[in-house]
């Protein structure tokens, strides 16, 4: 299958992003189990036309989880933070009271050199696996804080186990936040709380097209715990997470950079977890 993806695929000499036929697309599609729906309009948009001032969704997805870290580093610096770059994390301190979390790896063994786009221009994906879980949610947090200055929280081996948020959690740094948001969710409209929350707390995201999911633990789970405040993990616009078949949808980040950013700017007081999530095995 893979083999049969490559070769329908138009590389163009000047980018890697292929651009291909509408027909092979669906076919593409058929095979993520996508729908042809979502393919249906024929727009060719560049991905990258609104991010020319910072590290493109192309390049956050071909990196590796190393060189995603250091890039991460020079880019937080040249927005003007200060970020900490530790064994399993970064932490830039931010002064608007709401830290936002994503992990730097996936679950994809080879580095992307394919990126499928769809005529629309809204769905990539990749034979190597696109890795949208969770570099959907890295470059949504890049683009969230060139407006809004939150804390942030990048994690490594969120996939193995949650190693870097474990780090954070036994580190010194207690940032000072009234509550979490993680983008590390698959769909489009999910809230996963995992109990790290209260009634007012999930009714707040709810207002916001958010429906309240339930999941296994992510990396929030053990970092709302460590810091006592409410966590919420929203959907970041990839599918078939963890999967070769996993794909991204362009529309459901932007849509959702602009709702996390609505929901951000309004001042809230601290909230506490109604009762302390558990620290997962
Ligand atoms: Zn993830």
């Amino acid at each position: 299958m893979q083999i049969l993806w490559i070769n329908k695929i138009n590389h163009n000499e000047n980018t890697a992003i292929a651009r291909i036929s509408a027909k092979d697309f669906f076919e593409l599609c058929e095979t993520a189990e996508i729908g042809q729906t979502k393919a249906a309009i024929a727009v060719d948009r560049d991905i990258n036309a609104s991010t020319k001032d910072m590290i493109t969704f192309e390049e956050i997805v071909k990196y590796s989880q190393y060189t995603l870290k250091i890039a991460l580093e020079s880019e937080l610096n040249r927005m003007g933070y200060k970020p900490q770059t530790k064994e399993g994390f970064i932490y830039a301190e931010g002064n608007l009271p709401v830290m936002l979390v994503a992990h730097l790896d996936t679950v994809h063994k080879d580095t992307v050199e394919t990126i499928c786009c769809s005529p629309d221009g809204n769905i990539v994906m990749s034979p190597q696996g696109i890795g949208g879980d969770d570099r959907a949610g890295v470059y949504m947090i890049l683009r969230i804080i060139k407006k809004h200055r939150c804390h942030v929280l990048f994690c490594e081996d969120e996939e193995i186990g949650r190693l870097g948020a474990r780090k954070f959690a036994e580190s010194v740094i207690k940032p000072e936040i009234n509550y979490i948001v993680e983008l590390d969710r698959r769909g489009s409209n999910d809230a996963v709380f995992y109990d790290c929350d209260n009634s007012k707390f999930s009714e707040f995201f709810t207002r916001f097209r958010f429906k309240k999911e339930k999941r296994n633990a992510s990396d929030i789970f053990i970092i709302a715990a460590d810091l006592g405040v409410a966590a919420v993990n929203i959907s970041a616009g990839f599918y078939n997470a963890h999967r070769k078949q996993e794909y991204v949808d362009l529309s459901v980040m932007e849509k959702n950079i602009e709702c996390v950013s609505r929901f951000i700017s309004i001042s809230t007081k601290k909230i506490r977890i109604h009762s302390c999530c558990s620290t997962p095995e």
